[in-house]
């Protein structure tokens, strides 16, 4: 086994090649990021979409070691979205969560019935024309589909409120953390505020019993 990074692939990808290029300029001028502490220096998580046009230390204004990003196709709260949360405040002290989605997402676009139909038939890319989705080719697929929750959606600002409500009632999360919901618009970078997701996801100071408390109670 080789130590260095030499890649085990003689040919490398034309992706691969930009990456590490991107990758050695980086590393050239790292400086004291190294010495950056494990626990987000801003207390606190980013749960947002895998749209490519979304770069959430951009638009939320990030630095290394400032925040988590948890991200995910639609920015959904999936049983694995809060494992990292409750991981992020458990473990790593973040305080106040953003659920941020975004317009023109692709989760928009699809069902769970029109994925598995696919998928079922074919694992290649689709395509999508007015008429649809459609499988180039029907090449053999599989019927694991399923098994799986896309979690697609049909409303935009319905999404964020129920994403903020699941996780503002998961037995998990601490009522003491804040969650916000906030919808990205693709078209212009700014972020606005789904204020019912926002008031559904208050912090429900007071109602966290300490453990004296409750055993003074019982
Ligand atoms: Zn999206």
């Amino acid at each position: 086994m080789s130590a260095t990074n030499e890649p085990l692939q003689k040919e490398n990808s034309a992706a691969v090649k930009e990456v590490l290029a991107a990758n050695a300029s980086y590393a050239a001028s790292f400086g004291v990021k190294g010495t950056l502490a494990l626990p987000p220096a801003r207390r606190f998580a980013i749960l947002t979409c895998m749209d490519a046009r979304l770069d959430p230390a951009k638009f939320a204004g990030l630095s290394e070691g400032d925040a988590h990003v948890v991200r995910n196709a639609g920015g959904r709260a999936s049983d694995d979205a809060i494992r990292s949360l409750v991981i992020s405040h458990k473990l790593l002290g973040t305080r106040e969560w953003f659920v941020i989605h975004h317009t023109d997402c692709g989760m928009q676009l699809f069902t769970d019935d029109i994925m598995r139909n696919l998928l079922s038939r074919s694992l290649k890319t689709a395509q999508i024309d007015e008429n649809g989705w459609r499988n180039t080719e029907e090449t053999g697929g599989s019927q694991e589909a399923r098994f799986i929750a896309f979690l697609p959606f049909a409303s935009l600002e319905e999404s964020v409120v129920e994403d903020v409500l699941r996780i503002r009632n998961h037995p998990l999360v601490s009522p003491e953390i804040p969650v916000y919901g906030y919808i990205y618009d693709v078209k212009t970078g700014r972020l606005q505020e789904v204020a019912r997701a926002t008031e559904a996801g208050k912090a429900r100071i007071g109602q966290a019993v300490t453990v004296a408390e409750s055993s003074v109670a019982s």
